[in-house]
């Protein structure tokens, strides 16, 4: 099999043939027809996290090893089937959940594969899709995507499934309320489009970009502003009379935070979801005043998947923006990403 991978951090990825995996015991032998770049892909090639004041969180202190493939917005057609993987065929195509934990602690044994302290995540601790095969340990971990085209599929598995999860966190959200989506790339889009199934509140959008600002009003934003602007704070107050009921910052930038959490209404709650990084700098005070609540949301649980993935396959989810290109393309890909040239998601095809 053909891999792009990582083989120096930082490096562009090289393409590298290794013999394709035979599946053992429940796993799966998925053959890769499209995997979505990712804007993580970003911080996972260069090999570490800015958490801030010169220091780094380093994958290989996590257990990630050179040479690594990346890629966890995985769609594909079964291939191979291990002795003891039951309920697809071969043939059949699914989505891939790439969330996968140990599957040998308590948290993964209930279920709760998210919380466990040594995940095997596809694309991020084990082997992902930019390839033309992936392996899968267990069939639990495809879901089916009915007539939804399969690159757009691939797209639920990250970008969609953050955005669904991380609305879950916004809180109990009612008509009168605002919601502040920050960001409005791949993951911020999704979330919009997808705001309407989660909660009846109106969605505020912000973005620097008049382009995806565009995009996020045609997505059913109510309103977009440009956070960069010096009287974006003055808008947003005016907009959603004194401030917004839940934020959330699809960027994960000091600045970005910031303006997530001045413009909480009292009661409000901050999620961040984005991996920018660095540090978030809030006036204590804000916390006991404004009785407001700071979490964080990471991809999503599988259960979540599946509830997504049922109201993808029910037509609901109107589809977000997408553009396939060759899988060897990926580098330049992972640049525009980088360069924030890029509207909605790019999947790539091997
Ligand atoms: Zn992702
Ligand atoms: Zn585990």
């Amino acid at each position: 099999m053909r891999s792009y991978q990582i083989t120096g951090w930082g490096q562009p990825l090289e393409p590298r043939e290794a013999p394709t995996p035979t599946p053992i015991g429940s796993e799966v032998l998925l053959r890769v027809t499209g995997c979505g770049v990712c804007h993580s892909d970003i911080h996972i090639k260069v090999g570490y996290f800015d958490m801030g004041g010169g220091r780094r969180v380093r994958h290989e202190d996590h257990g990630t090893t050179l040479p690594f493939t990346m890629g966890h917005e995985i769609v594909g057609e079964v291939a191979t089937l291990g002795p003891d993987a039951r309920g697809v065929a071969i043939g059949d195509r699914r989505v891939v959940f790439p969330w996968i934990g140990c599957r040998a602690c308590a948290k993964c044994e209930a279920g709760d594969e998210l919380m466990c302290q040594q995940p095997k995540h596809l694309g991020a601790f084990a082997p992902g899709g930019y390839a033309d095969h992936v392996l899968v340990p267990h069939p639990q971990y495809l879901i089916e995507f009915g007539t939804t085209p399969p690159a757009l599929a691939a797209t639920y598995a990250c970008s969609g499934l953050t955005a669904y999860a991380a609305l879950r966190k916004a809180g109990r959200l009612t008509a009168e309320d605002w919601l502040l989506v920050i960001g409005c790339g791949g993951v911020g889009l999704s979330a919009i489009n997808l705001a309407k199934l989660v909660s009846p509140a109106r969605v505020v959008a912000a973005d620097i970009d008049p382009g995806k600002r565009q995009a996020a009003l045609a997505a059913g934003a109510t309103e977009a502003i440009d956070n960069g602007d010096k009287d974006a704070m003055r808008s947003l107050r005016k907009i959603s009379g004194g401030g917004v009921a839940a934020a959330i910052d699809f960027v994960g930038a000091p600045k970005t935070s910031r303006f997530g959490v001045d413009a909480l209404r009292k009661g409000g709650t901050h999620v961040v979801v984005g991996l920018y990084g660095d540090v978030l700098e809030v006036p204590l005070p804000y916390f006991p005043f404004k009785l407001m609540t700071i979490r964080g949301s990471l991809v999503g649980t599988l259960e979540e998947m599946r509830e997504l993935m049922a109201l993808v396959r029910a037509g609901k989810v109107p589809p977000i923006p997408i553009a396939t290109r060759p899988l060897a393309e990926v580098n330049q890909v992972l640049d525009d990403l980088e360069r924030g040239r890029v509207v909605g998601r790019v999947v790539v095809i091997p």
